[in-house]
């Protein structure tokens, strides 16, 4: 049957065209996606950053039951166009300053694509042996760039939470080797700060480890975790006869960005003998910069380490990685031999499949290895110094307009702000100034205020639109009192 198929493909026949889509079809198709995308990485500018489109929307739009007979793809494409953009916030757009802004620029997004035609599944080396060790190059080459040291041993998740996650699990199985076997001991303690990211709680409630064994060390007034508050928290649950575990300490915190005292906890953590890993998710990707390495002070004495190239190295989602020097202790973690993977044992090779829960891995590597090779390492400093310049650019008008305040420091290129006015008021401006379409900014509480967070970061971003989305924020605010 499959071979009549292709035959009937490669004769053209139209019935078969319909099935199967022949190479000829497709690649008249896949010039035509490839002027759409060119075509929108032109115009992006133009479009509405932020969709109108309101809940249940799209669903209302589309049929209930998937269609019984094959569509020809030029429908569907048009029907991409017509109806599913119109739908979307436009992330992979010049004034998308919400959460953290991301980039997919093209060298990103052409590996995508011959990522898709290939569908490597890189879970064993035996299985992709060019992905598995692409993988190995790509990161060492990064590592390097970060001047991280040569046993940092480098893999690939799909994002930091599923990252964090496996750091917990070679965090439990460093204090508590049986736990394999035997299974998890009760008292395992993780110690997060007030701003850590709600990934590493929520890896440790999925864990197992009890919301109650999960301490929130309070913060400086610059966000960052006080390092004699963790200490004394931990003092505290080994007088009770629990077990620290697991610390998270962030350069780059989601709120603010801000950048936690890393040596100092690291300090704590080896007296204690307890994990530490630093999450560096957004701000982690800045240490490419030379003049921004010192912000990984302290990152060699960590356990593990987290950066998002999908946030910040000009990847587009997924790519997050991880740096361990104690890869041998992932691998007891979380391997398991399966005789239908055929799992031989070759100190050549590494099998990634071993240092974390996934089977299937997709072949990341490729858009590290497109994107490092378009940019090089002096193209990709010059983006980021494009986005620190340019935060530093919006720090600058927010300080010089005494209608608004500096809600906390600008280390890299989040820029947190509010108009001296009511939470009701930001909130009301943040609002208003989403529906204009024109950018996207969000939010977060910093002491209880609300506060804009003016995220940079996307490789299309200009001045221009830094000052102009600025001068929207200022008009927008006078509107009321
Ligand atoms: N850590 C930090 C500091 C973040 O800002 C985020 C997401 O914004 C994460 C972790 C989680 O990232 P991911 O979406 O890759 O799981």
């Amino acid at each position: 049957m499959v071979r009549s198929l292709a035959a009937r493909c490669a004769g053209g026949s139209r019935r078969a065209n319909l099935i199967l889509m022949s190479p000829e079809e497709f690649r008249q198709a896949a010039y035509q996606h490839a002027d759409w995308i060119a075509n929108y990485l032109e115009t992006a500018t133009d479009l509405p950053v932020v969709t109108t489109a309101e809940p249940g929307d799209l669903i209302a739009k589309l049929p209930a039951s998937a269609p019984e007979k094959g569509e020809p793809i030029a429908q569907i494409f048009a029907d991409f166009k017509d109806t599913i953009v119109p739908g979307l916030t436009l992330w992979n757009h010049p004034r998308f300053f919400g959460f953290f802004s991301t980039s997919s620029p093209p060298p990103s997004i052409l590996a995508e694509f011959l990522m898709a035609a290939l569908n490597a599944n890189a879970m064993l080396w035996r299985a992709a042996p060019a992905a598995t060790e692409l993988e190995q190059v790509t990161l060492s080459w990064l590592r390097q760039w970060l001047g991280l040291p040569p046993d940092f041993f480098g893999i690939m998740y799909d994002t930091a939470s599923v990252g964090v996650m496996q750091a917990i699990v070679a965090a439990r199985e460093y204090i508590d080797p049986e736990c394999r076997t035997k299974g998890m001991r009760p008292g395992l303690i993780v110690y997060v700060s007030e701003h850590t990211h709600n990934s590493t709680e929520k890896a440790a409630i999925v864990l197992g480890f009890g919301r109650d064994n999960i301490r929130r060390i309070p913060v400086d007034d610059c966000f960052r975790m006080r390092a004699d508050l963790l200490e004394q928290s931990i003092k505290e649950d080994i007088a009770a006869g629990l077990r620290p575990c697991f610390i998270a300490a962030s350069i780059g915190s989601t709120s603010t960005a801000a950048i936690e005292p890393v040596p100092a906890i690291a300090e704590i953590a080896e007296r204690y003998k307890i994990w530490l890993h630093v999450d560096g998710a957004y701000g982690g990707c800045a240490a490419v910069v030379p003049e921004m390495q010192h912000i990984l002070n302290g990152v060699e004495r960590a356990h593990s380490f987290i950066l998002n190239p999908h946030k910040w190295l000009y990847v587009n989602f997924d790519c997050s990685v991880l740096y361990t020097r104690h890869p041998d202790i992932f691998r007891r973690s979380a391997s398991l031999n399966a005789v239908y993977l055929n799992t031989v044992e070759d100190p050549r090779v590494v099998n990634f499949n071993d240092y974390g829960v996934q089977l299937g891995r997709r072949f990341r590597a490729l858009k590290l290895w497109y994107v490092f090779r378009t940019y090089g390492r002096e193209g990709i400093v010059a983006l980021l110094r494009q986005s620190l310049n340019q935060a530093n650019l919006l720090k600058q008008l927010v300080e010089s307009d005494a209608a608004f305040e500096l809600a906390a420091p600008v280390h890299f290129s989040l820029v947190c702000f509010r108009r001296r006015a009511s939470n009701e008021i930001n909130q009301r401006l943040l609002a208003e100034l989403n529906a204009t379409g024109y950018a996207f900014l969000s939010q977060t509480v910093l002491n209880g205020k609300y506060t804009l967070r003016f995220a940079v970061g996307n490789y299309m971003t200009s001045d221009d639109d830094i000052r102009k989305t600025w001068r929207l924020i200022q008009t927008t605010a006078l509107r009321y009192n």
